[in-house]
């Protein structure tokens, strides 16, 4: 986070203006589709890259209850927000005890269910392996399990995650298989490869095990580029809009809230995003009603991963 704030100095100071005065890009929720959870941050493991510092250690994020989710399920219901998707992530959303009747409470109300996991021991688990069979039976095709494969090559995953976590994972990966869940991949850019280099390995990984994922939908494997803190980046401005060509709609930001509990908060908060869940700025208030402002884009993350994607708008 220095290093970020070294490489950026006298940027991402001001919401609503930019270090050399323009008018700061903004996002409205336009259109929500998806609904966050952040189950807790602890993990049963500790990788080199993990965006929210996750760790056997690490409760920054405590472990969200089910009726707490149920409470913000009611809150979706009442503002009417035409949301079709529940996500959880972590840490890893299977320490959290209540991950079952979590996901239950979500698809009773008649949500598709997304659970982000690295399929290890914390899902492997026979009470996490009844609850998730029972799931299955009662919800066909309603829940979807994405696994964390930083790289289809088993060393450079290792690299990242520890000694024998693909291994692990794999094990997971084949349990899911044999009892017929839906599963996406979730990939990291980290290792130089191009995207069609990587798709094209993911998609020998999965034929290799009978996998049934389809290695070149971007909505099931999913390819995160590397965050580095370190690179300079520009501001956007309300006219990078029109100089990207991009639309503020195609944000996640404009289709979708994260719920967190933080420990030792009276109550729980509602973040403009995934990407961002230490940044007092995009922490937006308590309910979906507080969280239906508008984001201002004042996070070096904002320009690098959502607007820019590697483009540049220095005209
Ligand atoms: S498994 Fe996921 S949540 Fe856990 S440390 Fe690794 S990247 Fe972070
Ligand atoms: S990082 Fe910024 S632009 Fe991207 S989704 Fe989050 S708030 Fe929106």
């Amino acid at each position: 986070m220095k290093d970020q704030l070294e490489a950026n100095q006298g940027k991402f100071q001001n919401p609503d203006v930019t270090a050399d005065g323009a008018p700061r890009a903004r996002v409205a929720l336009t259109r929500p589709k998806t609904l966050w959870f952040n189950t807790g941050t602890l993990c049963n493991i500790q990788c080199v890259n993990c965006y929210i510092e996750s760790s056997p250690t690490n409760d920054a994020l405590v472990y969200i209850t089910a009726g707490e989710v149920r409470d913000f399920l009611d809150q979706l219901t009442a503002r009417s927000w035409p949301v079709t998707e529940i996500a959880f992530t972590g840490g890893e959303p299977f320490m959290n005890p209540q991950m079952i009747e979590i996901a239950r409470a979500s698809l009773e109300r008649g949500y598709d269910v997304l659970i982000l996991t690295n399929a290890m021991r914390p899902m492997m688990r026979k009470s996490m392996q009844k609850g998730l069979v029972a799931l299955q039976t009662a919800f066909p095709g309603k829940l979807t399990l994405r696994i964390s494969v930083d790289h289809y090559n088993p060393a450079l995953h290792d690299a990242e995650r520890g000694v024998g976590a693909f291994a692990k994972t794999l094990e997971g990966m084949q349990w899911l298989r044999d009892n017929g869940f839906r599963m996406a991949v979730a990939g990291r850019s980290i290792m130089a490869d191009s995207e069609a280099q990587s798709r094209a390995g993911y998609a020998a990984f999965y034929k290799e095990h009978g996998f049934e994922i389809d290695a070149h939908d971007p909505s099931m494997t999913v390819l995160f580029p590397e965050m580095d803190t370190t690179v300079e980046v520009p501001e956007i401005t309300a006219d990078c809009w029109g100089i990207l060509n991009k639309s503020p709609n195609d944000m996640m930001c404009a289709s979708s809230r994260m719920v967190v509990k933080r420990r030792g908060a009276a109550r729980l908060a509602v973040l403009a995003c995934t990407l961002l869940p230490y940044a007092p700025e995009f922490e937006l208030g308590a309910t979906l009603e507080e969280a239906e402002k508008d984001v201002a884009l004042n996070h070096p993350h904002c320009a690098k991963f959502c607007v820019l994607g590697g483009a540049s708008c220095s005209a």
